[in-house]
């Protein structure tokens, strides 16, 4: 394997010469645009770049910004999509599971889900059986992996907190979890390592034609205000969400290719919801909600609700934390939490492809691809999970459109950060980083987060460290992300670079100063932008 290419992601991907990245690519030719910086967008750029293709990423916000950085953050075949008999997606994505697992062991980990069985509950035993059967074989989950019924006693062994009442036991089977953000985000990074571009805070505002055909896309630079154009053929329309808004670009009628359903997760202390596996729990109202142990906490979600309002500014209701507070003090036994335990929480949007008098908790997670009469690539729905496969179709599909015979190589493609993985196991490698942190009278705490986040990005991150003879590691991980990934402001670092809003509001409180400092000195911050910056991150911890 080779060595991570700094070079290419600091002349491309710095935030510090993003204008001169722009200055570059203004008004140049691609063989395809793709709008939107989302895990779909990402893997497109990815997909074609390894291809040989030249490609640019547009994203009008930060990388991961929309639903990539908001959702359950599992890498799953979707078990309960069997109940609608969706046989065909659990295969498909349930076998990628174990590609983004070898292609990113540091951020796509394996991990056994406990999904206990009540009497009375959603599922009988003898279904729980059928269903993790059919799942591990249609996912071709093998050997040790494998599920298992376990009986009651065994069942509150893995996990004592479960409420014992009328408990019959559980399935026990193979699931990943991630970070969806750093998901994305490696992703469009090693897309840049093969010469792809991407830019953020970059809107596509108008779509360029000629003789009626797609022809360009004139983007607006948000951080600047200025107006440039990209030229393509083949223009890709993977803005999650939003797809419907780029189609109307394209044509004045009404498109309505999506709905939205709106899904929140709260975060809880583990001090106070200490489990050990991932669960996947019954609700009162016959649903069902994950609860994922990470890091210092346990998030809980999530909500599947239409949703018809402004998708600029979403907001979460009092009433959907509520009833996900009462969801886990019915399934687990610790002492009643309440509001003031929820530290965190997000909210995002499934782009889901719409079908007329359906329900959304009904409407299928499938992705689908739409051509329109001008040539728009537009690819709508799917799963983080699928992202891989989504954009292996987006490019196939334009590879077929130009009669190239260009084959997909992401199978393969491993993400930067897993360079380890050459020399060491996962385990190892937390053992040598750990060891390279000692000599600095750091914890061991900081060794399992820098790998968990960055892989073998963790050994430039502690050289930024040690050369620059700095007090705090945070000051390292905030120059690497200005360096290296087009990290712009102090939200983009705490909310989708390192996750510290979500995970560990706390710590956020003690290092925004240092961590300001840094983007100041760095970027070049005058005082009011920074303290609006900073403004922005109180008031997304603003749920502590
Ligand atoms: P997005 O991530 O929303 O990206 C679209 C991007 O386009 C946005 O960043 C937006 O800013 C940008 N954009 C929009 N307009 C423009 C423009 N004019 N110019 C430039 N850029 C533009 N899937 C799983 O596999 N596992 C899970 O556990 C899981 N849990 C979920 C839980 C919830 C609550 C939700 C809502 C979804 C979940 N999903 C899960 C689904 C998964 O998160 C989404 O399918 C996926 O993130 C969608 O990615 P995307 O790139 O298509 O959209």
């Amino acid at each position: 394997m080779q060595d991570i290419n700094y070079n290419a992601l600091a002349s491309k991907f710095s935030a510090k010469y993003r204008s001169n990245e722009i200055e570059k690519i203004s008004n140049s030719t691609f063989d395809l645009i793709i709008i939107g910086g989302g895990i779909t967008g990402g893997g497109i750029l990815l997909d074609a770049a390894s291809r040989g293709l030249n490609a640019i990423l547009i994203e009008k916000s930060d990388f991961s910004s929309g639903t990539s950085s908001k959702s359950t953050k599992l890498i799953h075949g979707g078990l309960r999509y069997l109940k609608k008999f969706e046989f065909n997606l659990v295969r498909k994505v349930g076998k990628e599971r174990k590609i983004a697992n070898s292609n990113a062991p540091h951020l796509v980990l394996s991990k056994k889900m406990l999904l206990p069985i009540y009497k009375n509950g959603n599922l009988k035993k003898w279904q729980t059986r059928l269903a993790l059967k059919i799942y591990d074989f249609l996912a071709g989950v093998k050997g040790n992996e494998r599920y298992k019924i376990l009986n009651t006693k065994a069942t509150i062994q893995k996990e004592n907190l479960l409420k014992s009442d009328n408990l019959l036991g559980a399935g026990y089977y193979a699931e990943y979890t991630t970070d969806d953000s750093r998901l994305t985000l490696e992703v469009i990074k090693t897309a840049i390592t093969y010469g792809a571009s991407a830019i953020n805070y970059c809107k596509a505002s108008k779509l360029l034609k000629y003789n009626n055909k797609i022809s360009g896309v004139s983007c607006q630079d948000l951080k600047t205000e200025n107006i440039f154009n990209l030229y393509a053929k083949n223009i890709i329309n993977a803005s999650g969400p939003w797809v419907d808004k780029i189609c109307r670009l394209d044509s004045s009628s009404i498109s309505k290719n999506i709905c939205h359903s709106l899904g929140i997760h709260i975060v809880i202390d583990k001090a106070i919801l200490s489990l050990k596996n991932p669960v996947y729990f019954d609700t009162d109202d016959g649903r069902m909600c994950f609860a994922i142990p990470k890091e210092h906490v346990t998030y809980v979600g999530t909500t599947d609700t239409i949703y018809n309002s402004d998708i600029e500014n979403l907001k979460i209701e009092e009433k959907d934390i509520y009833y996900l507070i009462k969801a886990i003090n019915n399934a687990f036994s610790m002492k009643e939490i309440d509001r003031k335990d929820v530290i965190s929480a997000w909210a995002g949007l499934r782009p889901l492809i719409f079908k007329k008098n359906t329900k959304t908790s009904e409407l299928s997670r499938k992705d689908e691809l739409i051509i329109s009469d001008s040539g728009l690539i537009t690819i709508a729905g799917g799963k983080l999970t699928g992202y891989r496969l989504m954009a292996k179709k987006v490019v196939d599909k334009v590879c077929n459109l130009e009669n190239l015979n260009k084959k997909c190589k992401t199978r393969q493609v491993k993400l930067i950060g897993s360079e380890f993985i050459a020399k060491f196991t996962l385990d190892n490698y937390y053992n040598i980083i750990n060891k390279k942190l000692e000599k600095f009278n750091l914890d061991k705490n900081i060794s399992n987060y820098l790998v968990s986040k960055y892989g073998s990005q963790s050994e430039e991150i502690i050289n930024i460290f040690n050369n620059n003879k700095l007090k705090h590691i945070v000051e390292a991980e905030a120059i690497f992300c200005i360096k290296y990934e087009n990290t712009h402001t102090l939200l983009d670092f705490f909310l989708r670079r390192s996750g510290k809003i979500y995970y560990n509001p706390k710590l956020v409180i003690n290092e925004l100063k240092i961590v300001s400092a840094v983007f100041k000195d760095k970027l070049n911050i005058n005082d009011n932008n920074i303290f609006l910056q900073e403004k922005e991150v109180k008031e997304s911890l603003i749920m502590t």
